[in-house]
């Protein structure tokens, strides 16, 4: 349940709502997203109680939604939602192809990559300046460094940017930095780097935890959402199960199962998912098929050289020919590439 509150709703109103829940033993949550005031309700509220509360000022609608999720919610907001960054629209009809290398590893370095990008369909591109690394003796990033290469090259091709955020301090130099924040899988359930970028001012790409369901990744969305950011892109990247053949397991169901319960757009990542870079044409378009928004693929122009993530990265020229086909399926299905 979500109560939505009438702009002009008073303080006076809203206390006088909330003690009415607490009476009735709901556990609430007042918040503002989007310009609106909302109360959010973990239950259900029964027909009775419904009536007593909308008796009261201050009250807009009640959104009668089952889900624990709520802003996320189709149920909430049936037209799908469409991200704009930098001119770029995620969620429409247009799949998106977000491409980069792993990591910023230097200005020469990221480039050469984008330089060499901006001839395929790539809109966006990805890299990471902070690298949450399995083992800490791994390359770690170049951090704020990173950003700064980032940014540059950004300005000199004139491409949007996207990279991740891995601690709650350094959200606003990210969001100062980048045109798309990204939530790694790691994070998922950072409930406080979650609740910090809510409050930032840009989309932000929200990776499903290695072991999380699809229940709580899209709680997940509605911690950034409820803090206020409303622009949030879902992003698949494999799940862990037994299967040891692979990186991880691409859970290509979950893309088809969350556009039905969400309005957010959902893209996938195929080189996380698979780790190793033969297979990722073959899921690339499958994810396309399964109505995926956009494709979040690692490249690098010498993957043998790279300093993270080489065995998965795609050439530059591989991309290039794979889109051909990503195309054919985007138009298959009544979309474009
Ligand atoms: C990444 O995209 O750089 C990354 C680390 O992916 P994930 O968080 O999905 O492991
Ligand atoms: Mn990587």
């Amino acid at each position: 349940m979500l109560i939505q509150l009438t702009p002009s709703a008073t303080a006076e109103d809203i206390h006088g709502i909330q003690i009415l829940l607490d009476h009735l033993g709901q556990v609430n949550c007042l918040f503002e997203s989007n310009h609106k005031k909302m109360i959010g309700l973990e239950k259900g509220l029964k027909d009775d109680q419904i009536k007593m509360i909308l008796q009261l000022k201050g009250i807009e609608k009640i959104h009668a939604l089952t889900t624990p999720y709520k802003l996320a919610s189709i149920a909430f907001k049936k037209e799908r939602t469409v991200i704009q960054a930098r001119g770029v629209a995620i969620g429409g009809n247009k799949i998106v192809l977000i491409a980069g290398p792993c990591a910023i590893e230097s200005k020469k370095q990221l480039s050469a990559i984008t330089q060499k990008l901006r001839n395929t369909k790539t809109s966006i591109i990805r890299a990471s300046a902070y690298k949450p690394r399995s083992s800490p003796y791994s390359f770690q990033g170049l951090n704020e460094e990173g950003l700064k290469i980032h940014k540059e090259v950004q300005k000199e091709h004139r491409m949007p940017i996207e990279t991740e955020v891995t601690d709650i301090r350094d959200v606003a130099i990210v969001a100062e930095h980048v045109d798309i924040i990204r939530i790694g899988a790691r994070n998922m359930q950072n409930f406080d780097l979650l609740k910090e970028v809510g409050k930032a001012k840009k989309p932000v790409i929200l990776k499903r935890g290695l072991s999380a369901t699809v229940e709580e990744w899209l709680l997940a969305a509605e911690y950034i959402m409820m803090h206020g950011n409303p622009e949030v892109i879902l992003c698949e990247r494999g799940i862990r199960t037994f299967e040891t053949s692979m990186r991880n397991t691409l859970d290509l169901s979950s893309v088809a199962l969350v556009k039905q319960l969400s309005h957010l757009p959902v893209i996938v990542d195929p080189s996380h998912a698979a780790g190793r870079k033969d297979i990722i044409p073959a899921i690339s378009k499958a994810a396309i098929a399964a109505g995926a928004d956009g494709l979040l693929i690692e490249v690098h122009h010498n993957p043998t050289a790279a300093l993270c993530d080489g065995k998965q990265a795609l050439l530059i020229e591989e991309l290039a020919s794979l889109s051909v086909d990503l195309e054919k399926i985007a138009i298959a299905i009544g979309r474009s590439l």
